[in-house]
């Protein structure tokens, strides 16, 4: 997946609408895969083939009219600087008003990467109060309706052509790990840590998204590249957005990580915005590791650690088989073993498994559990191979693929982790008519 896509507009053009619109079909899925704190902001979307991240900004421009002009420039630059599409939202039953001013005022700087959407078009009816917002003096102006669809395919077939390219796998086979997390967990520590004294930076590598810098490094005979995620801090002052501008920092960071090294804060314990970030890595379908930091910084009991391991794997269900490792950045204790975690993961992310070994072992747990009965026919699972993908996915061929349950499917993920080497990895099950 790459590229993210940023919907921005005064309040009450239809933004949440056109947000839950994109990603309806994926909503579902979701949902259903995170089982962790929904978010209502950040979602992926999908159109012929091509998958991005839509982020709705709605939720960030605050009411109150003192700080609202300057909000909104604030919203506004932060999603050109960290978008790559902007779906600029104009209402076409209210009209031109001076606030889309303001905003087209900021955004007709990057013209080539702005599309306005003219909402609200529900009907030909409503198609003549499209023309004034040209007045804006962008290029891209579509009539769509965010309410019944209308419209939105041709914006969304330009939509895709303006993401950027996938990008070149220059630097392929070496792993891409990003450290990510909530504000003052310890991000900037553990990379200064992580590129310290110990390592060795072999190089910057400039540009690979939009200004951002990863590091190429070697650390205990390991090639790895770091993610940049710092830069974090920039804009922390406008409060207002601190959560908005972090969300896209961290979107960003995740989509073009391959091992997410998600720090939580031991002083403070496992809460919803580290959950949030949590269920960006899983929606993207990364590897992951869970850093526990400053550890130095608890007191600690007998079973100070195995408590706190237990409370998050209670927050994270029923995606537990991930690796947890406690550590201090500041103090440089147990890095190592996070990394050598990291790596597992790394690994058994591109594990490839034979198809006969796992046809031996599933097939066995299927005999063992078979699935429940469809209508009174009995759902017969043949055979099974793993197919090439980013993360290890498994094929299922059946007589009824539409009608294995939910939690058979379960039950057959927690096989394949049983059995394979799949910690710290998303698995994907799929099944297919034989
Ligand atoms: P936001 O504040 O920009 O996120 O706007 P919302 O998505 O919350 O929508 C504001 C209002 O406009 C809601 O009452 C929506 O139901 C309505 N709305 C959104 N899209 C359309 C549309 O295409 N047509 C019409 N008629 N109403 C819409
Ligand atoms: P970021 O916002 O996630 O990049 O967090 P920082 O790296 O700036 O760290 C936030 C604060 O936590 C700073 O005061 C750090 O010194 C402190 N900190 C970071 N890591 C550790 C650690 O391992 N132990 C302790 N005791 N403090 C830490």
């Amino acid at each position: 997946m790459s590229g993210i896509v940023a919907i921005v507009g005064r309040p009450n053009v239809g933004k949440s609408t056109m947000f839950n619109r994109l990603i309806e079909d994926r909503q579902a899925i979701v949902d259903d895969m995170s089982g962790v704190t929904r978010d209502r902001n950040y979602g992926t979307a999908e159109w012929i083939g091509r998958e991005f991240s839509v982020i709705d900004t709605g939720g960030y421009v605050p009411e109150s009219d003192d700080v609202f002009e300057k909000a909104i420039r604030e919203q506004v630059h932060i999603a050109i600087e960290e978008a790559d599409v902007l779906i600029f939202m104009v209402d076409a039953q209210s009209g031109l008003t001076p606030l889309d001013q303001a905003f087209a005022e900021i955004v007709r700087r990057y013209p080539k990467r702005v599309i306005i959407a003219v909402n609200k078009v529900d009907s030909s009816v409503h198609q003549s109060l499209v023309y004034e917002f040209y007045e804006l003096g962008l290029e891209h102006v579509f009539a769509v309706s965010a309410m019944n669809g209308g419209g939105t395919g041709e914006l969304l077939d330009l939509l895709v052509e303006l993401l950027p390219d996938e990008p070149v796998e220059k630097y392929e086979g070496i792993p891409r790990f990003a450290v990510v997390g909530r504000p003052n967990v310890g991000k900037s520590s553990m990379v200064n840590a992580l590129l310290g004294r110990d390592v060795n930076i072999v190089t910057p590598i400039a540009g690979t998204t939009r200004d951002s810098v990863d590091t190429h490094f070697k650390a205990f005979e390991q090639d790895i590249i770091l993610v940049d995620t710092a830069g974090l801090r920039r804009r922390a002052k406008v409060k207002e957005n601190i959560e908005f501008y972090s969300t896209l920092r961290t979107a960003r960071a995740i989509e073009n990580c391959d091992i997410a090294l998600l720090l939580i804060d031991a002083t403070q314990g496992i809460e919803s915005q580290d959950l949030f970030v949590f269920s960006l890595v899983q929606k993207n379908q990364k590897g992951l590791v869970i850093l526990v930091n400053k550890w130095d910084a608890v007191e600690k009991e007998t079973n100070t650690a195995r408590d706190f391991e237990a409370t998050i794997r209670e927050r994270i269900a029923p995606f537990t088989d991930v690796p947890i490792v406690f550590v201090s950045a500041t103090e440089k204790i147990r890095l190592l073993k996070g990394l050598e975690a990291a790596m597992e993961v790394y690994r058994n992310k591109e594990i490839k498994i034979s198809t006969s070994e796992l046809n031996e072992v599933m097939l066995a747990a299927i005999e063992r559990y078979q699935p429940p009965t469809h209508r009174g026919k009995l759902v017969r699972i043949k055979y099974v191979t793993q197919v090439n993908a980013s993360i290890p996915t498994f094929l299922f061929f059946t007589n009824y693929p539409d009608h294995v349950k939910e939690n058979y499917k379960r039950y057959l993920e927690n096989q394949l982790r049983k059995h394979f080497s799949l910690t710290g990895v998303p698995v994907n099950v799929f099944f297919r008519k034989k």
